[in-house]
């Protein structure tokens, strides 16, 4: 173990400590900083540093296309990509990257102080090994699912593709419902030439597999995009709601050989487990299914997998997943079945349950505020829902103002919240300006609102400002 130093391209000195066997990745060897504050990687490749293509896309990597060093939000960006911070021409080539933060390694458990990848929680198989303080309950992967939605969506939105997203390339933190997305350096930078990645078995599209004997130039070829990271996001999101693979299901395309069975089965080939019609790919016993994910979740995986499985222009983007998991995520009740696996469901539909996970029903009536935006002066159109618990449910600018969304730039000040008083219904105003009960009187800050059947109220009086109409749905 020796301390050694590097230079960056803009003429930083970067200090590491040199041990005689680094973690290795499929292409570079990392060394920690002496703070342990940030990692240095060095490409294995000894040709990597002649390469122009890969110094110009680094160099948009870090400058243009940087998202971290947005003034507004690059410190929200911080948080959910490991972005590269400084590219290393001696004594090699390298990058210089924040170290992950101490939550996304393992503290307890046959794991301990290994990376927390995705595969370790989605692989039902892997699960069963995991200790159950890390495994984290359903809506803290519902959470990891719209931080990774959002991330891509931020690539996709400055014309980047991230072209190797799996469950290798994301750590995620089940305890506390964070990810992150890291290997930014193979990024597809617009106007250059793509770098030599094909994806990870599980997450490759179907176009690309079934295109990988062709060489790489050949116009049919097709190379990873934000189309093929559209194909990956969603089997992420599969595999972090329903913890299995969306493409893998007991059909045999090739009895003669397992890697041609494999190969047509995720390429040219591949059904959806959950198809509609076609059958054939679909296990017995299939529970839960998009469907119990409410509307919003079962169309943009039916446009995924069923659409545009085979057909990569039909497939939603990272921005639509991002809204339709925000839209769920107003449905999560929490589930009190003594022998829930999940503890929370998506609460859809007419009647308050059974939870999908384990049949459970909640207890009583559940409040849903059904919230309308006025389209113009008097009419009021259904807008959004929010399914209402007392398990810590905030109200906040998003559902208040129908023009306000919960991304990066959101101000995430509570604004009230919601509790169940002598068998009453309660929205207690925290610092709702133009709070209205349902007779029209104003409720400050520190009174509450009780939610009655059709009793419509205000949240705000405000531009585009909410109306609140509660609806009991029976249990
Ligand atoms: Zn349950």
């Amino acid at each position: 173990m020796s301390k050694r130093s590097g230079q960056t391209k803009d003429g930083r000195t970067v200090e590491y400590v040199e041990v005689p066997d680094p973690p290795m990745g499929g292409m570079k060897k990392v060394y920690f900083s002496p703070d342990r504050s940030y990692v240095v990687a060095f490409f294995h490749d000894p040709q990597a540093a002649a390469d122009a293509n890969r110094h110009a896309r680094l160099d948009a990597v870090l400058g243009r296309f940087n998202p971290t060093t947005d003034p507004e939000a690059g410190e929200y960006w911080k948080k959910l990509f490991c972005w590269p911070t400084g590219v290393l021409n001696r004594p090699t080539l390298g990058v210089v990257a924040p170290a992950y933060p101490p939550g996304y390694f393992f503290e307890t458990g046959p794991f301990k102080g290994k990376e927390k990848k995705g595969k370790w929680f989605s692989s039902p198989k892997l699960r069963s090994y995991l200790p159950e303080a890390e495994r984290g309950d359903w809506r803290n992967y519902f959470q990891i699912c719209i931080l990774i939605s959002r991330a891509v969506r931020r690539l996709h939105q400055a014309g980047l593709a991230h072209s190797d997203l799996s469950c290798n390339n994301v750590l995620i933190d089940p305890s506390r419902g964070l990810s992150v997305v890291i290997d930014i350096d193979s990024l597809v930078v617009p106007g250059m030439f793509p770098p030599d990645v094909l994806g990870t078995p599980g997450y490759i599209a179907p176009e690309v597999l079934g295109t990988t004997h062709l060489p790489v130039r050949d116009p049919k070829r097709v190379h990873p995009s934000a189309r093929t990271d559209q194909h990956a996001l969603a089997v992420l999101i599969y595999e972090y709601l329903l913890f299995r693979h969306p493409l893998r299901g007991p059909k045999i395309y090739s009895a003669a050989s397992a890697e041609e069975d494999e190969h047509l089965g995720l390429g040219a080939k591949a059904t959806f487990v959950e198809h509609p019609t076609d059958r054939s790919n679909r296990p017995p016993d299939l529970r839960p299914t998009v469907a119990d994910l409410g509307p919003q979740l079962a169309d943009l995986f039916g446009r995924s997998f069923v659409a545009g499985l085979h057909a990569p222009d039909k497939r939603p983007g990272a921005i639509e997943w991002e809204r339709g998991l925000v839209k769920t995520w107003d449905l999560l009740h929490p589930c009190l079945g003594p022998k829930c696996p999940s503890k929370w469901f998506v609460l859809h539909g007419t009647t308050a349950g059974p939870c999908p996970f384990c049949g459970a029903k909640p207890p009583g009536p559940v409040p849903v505020l059904r919230l309308r935006k006025e389209v113009r002066p008097g009419q009021w159109l259904p807008d959004a829902n929010l399914v209402v618990h007392d398990a810590g449910l905030g109200l906040f600018d998003w559902h208040v103002l129908a023009n306000v969304f919960p991304g990066e730039r959101a101000d995430r000040t509570r604004r009230g919240y919601f509790a169940r008083h002598q068998g009453k219904w309660l929205l207690v105003n925290e610092g709702l300006a133009s709070l209205t009960s349902p007779a029209g009187s104003p409720v400050p800050p520190g009174a509450a609102v009780e939610l009655k059947p059709g009793a419509a109220f205000r949240l705000s009086k405000e531009p585009n400002g909410r109306l609140a109409v509660p609806d009991f749905l029976p249990g």
